[in-house]
């Protein structure tokens, strides 16, 4: 009896651990997130484990319930599933599979161990399943981010870049060409600004999604950055070259977008065109030719397409080096300045001098202004540059005044990027008091393109500037959009008729209507009048005889170094 006593004890103690570690099995599982499937093929049976009803509304008793899994996914998952469950497919070890839920439920990934007797038949399997929806798609969001623009869902610079690597080595083995297009929307910082950034986004999204219809199996498209779009065409055809898509952007392009507020936006577009294996060598390089072509439509007038030669790349290059020797010169301040004197035309009497900039680069070239004044309003150097004009000019205009007791006007260029930086002014006039100069014998020359930027702004700083006692002037008139209406609201001065007037209007009877037109109204205006370029004679009469009030030429005087324009005083 003791010893069925103690039989019994031993069983019960068993029986309670078996119960405990069981119990520790189920929380394990309930805590894993997962659903567990137990076969036995030694006893024919098989258990789920864990959050099996969180996934699947229904047990499962017997192996023939397994196919209920295998009806709620995917089709085509359907066969390599059961492969994987049925036991006598499986392989050692462990084999896996991810599933996508028939109803969108998500996807599942199932996992399989299996367990082997001493001859190699199976004993035991069991199946994980695990909810992975989350992780899929945080994968698949991934992957469209590693691909995509997520602004367009054009593909994006870097997989366009890949790509394009990929189709260069086909092209080389080929010997096919590819063509690149990088299209630019022209203006398109004007939308930005005018109707909104979201307004600029949508815009984006549009056209986006246009070139996004132009691609085909030969052809891809990327967004770039901001407001540029690439093209490349692998092997192009009869059918499907750079003028066909041309074209198709042309006549998109002609007619107007139109945002979901129901504005809508007519753009224009610059567009460089390079081939491989003409042009470059690398992706990279033969997206920057194409780049380096859209620049030149830009700086050529917008709204038209290019294509790359050497001879771009070369004056590219150029600049490039210009660039750099202009970054040094700046920083040392290796300029000089010239001065060419302006007269009144009705007596001759010398009116007063225009500061003109020359830079003699390291091998004593003479580089025009009108090359480097460009690159330097680009890179940044007119700022240190614009401010060295200022501070050299009025000194030694100073100097002069002090010495010959001289009684001119001193005229400053003046560029749009110096003009607009929000310190001009009060740096301009601590300059002006620092050498003791009357204010009233200074003028800044400024040119139409500072009247771009917010036009408000550009008024309130001229009335500025003027109400203590600057002149402005206003340098190059007929060159720019140059619109006779708007000089009623500039706070000007002085009127400077450019060049290319003076150059025909002799010869022409149009430029001479205009140019009568323009003095007749500044002078309503009270407005001086300036012609600018005059070196002839019969120029000189005609000027006079329409009442233009100033004369500044070659015929008159050229522009001259310092010590020159010492003598002109001194005599
Ligand atoms: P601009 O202000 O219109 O200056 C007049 C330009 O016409 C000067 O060219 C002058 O030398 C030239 N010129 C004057 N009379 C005649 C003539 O009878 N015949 C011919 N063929 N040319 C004449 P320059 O000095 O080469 O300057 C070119 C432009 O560079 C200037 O045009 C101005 O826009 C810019 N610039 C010059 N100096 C400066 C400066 O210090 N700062 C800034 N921002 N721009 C400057
Ligand atoms: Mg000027
Ligand atoms: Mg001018």
């Amino acid at each position: 009896m003791n010893e069925l006593n103690y039989q019994m004890d031993l069983l019960k103690a068993m029986n309670q651990k078996l119960t405990a570690k069981e119990k520790m099995y189920t929380m394990i599982c309930e805590a894993s997130n997962c659903a567990y499937l137990y076969f036995s093929f030694e006893k024919n049976q098989i258990v789920t484990i864990g959050r099996w009803r969180e996934f699947f509304d229904f047990d499962i008793a017997d192996i023939k319930d397994v196919n209920r899994v295998f009806d709620e996914m995917e089709e085509e998952y359907t066969v390599p599933l059961r492969d994987v469950i049925f036991l006598e497919k499986s392989g050692k070890g462990i084999s896996a599979m991810e599933c996508k839920h028939k109803d969108g439920k998500g996807w599942y990934s199932f996992r399989t161990t299996v367990d082997y007797d001493n001859l190699g038949n199976p004993q035991d399997k069991l199946i994980v399943v695990e909810n992975t929806t989350r992780i899929k798609t945080q994968h698949e969001e991934l992957i469209y981010m590693a691909h995509y623009d997520t602004m367009t869902s054009l593909y994006n610079r870097n997989y366009f870049v890949t790509l394009l690597h990929d189709y260069m080595k086909k092209a080389e083995r080929e010997r096919s060409v590819i063509s690149v297009m990088v299209i630019d929307i022209d203006d398109f910082k004007k939308v930005n600004d005018g109707m909104g950034m979201l307004a600029g986004d949508e815009l984006l999204q549009l056209f986006g999604a246009f070139i996004k219809e132009l691609t085909r199996e030969n052809v891809f498209a990327c967004h770039l950055n901001n407001d540029v779009y690439c093209i490349a065409i692998y092997d192009p055809s009869i059918d499907c070259n750079v003028e066909q898509i041309h074209k198709m952007i042309r006549r998109r392009i002609a007619d107007e977008f139109v945002l979901s507020n129901k504005q809508s936006v007519k753009i224009s577009v610059s567009i460089g065109v390079a081939e491989y294996p003409e042009a470059a060598s690398t992706p990279l390089e033969l997206i920057n030719c194409a780049e380096i072509v859209m620049y030149r439509c830009k700086s050529a007038g917008k709204n038209m397409m290019k294509y790359f030669d050497a001879s771009i790349l070369n004056d590219f290059l150029k600049n490039i080096e210009l660039d750099n020797k202009l970054r040094e010169a700046a920083f040392h301040n290796n300029f000089e300045l010239y001065y060419q004197p302006q007269f009144y035309t009705g007596n001759k009497k010398l009116r007063g001098m225009e500061a003109l900039i020359r830079w003699k680069d390291e091998d004593n070239n003479m580089i025009s202004p009108n090359v480097f004044i460009p690159i330097a309003e680009k890179n940044g150097c007119i700022i240190p540059i614009g401010d060295w004009v200022i501070e050299e000019s009025i000194r030694t205009f100073a100097g002069w005044r002090e010495k010959y007791k001289t009684s001119g006007i001193l005229s400053i260029n003046i560029s749009a990027v110096q003009y607009n930086k929000t310190d001009f002014v009060d740096s301009l006039l601590l300059v002006i008091r620092k050498y003791h100069v009357d204010p009233g014998m200074i003028e800044i020359e400024i040119t139409e393109s500072v009247l771009i930027e917010d036009f408000d702004n550009v008024i309130d700083k001229l009335k500025i500037l003027r109400s203590h006692g600057v002149r402005v002037s206003l340098d190059d008139f007929g060159t720019g959009f140059s619109s006779l209406s708007y000089l009623k609201k500039l706070p000007i001065d002085t009127l400077k008729i450019d060049k290319s007037f003076i150059d025909t209007v002799l010869s022409d009877s149009a430029t001479r209507i205009i140019t009568e037109s323009i003095i007749n109204m500044v002078k309503s205006l009270g407005i001086e009048s300036i012609a600018e370029g005059v070196e002839e004679q019969a120029q000189y009469d005609y000027l006079h005889a329409i009442g233009c009030d100033m004369i500044q030429g070659y015929l008159l005087g050229k522009p001259q170094t310092a010590e020159e324009i010492e003598g002109l005083l001194n005599g």
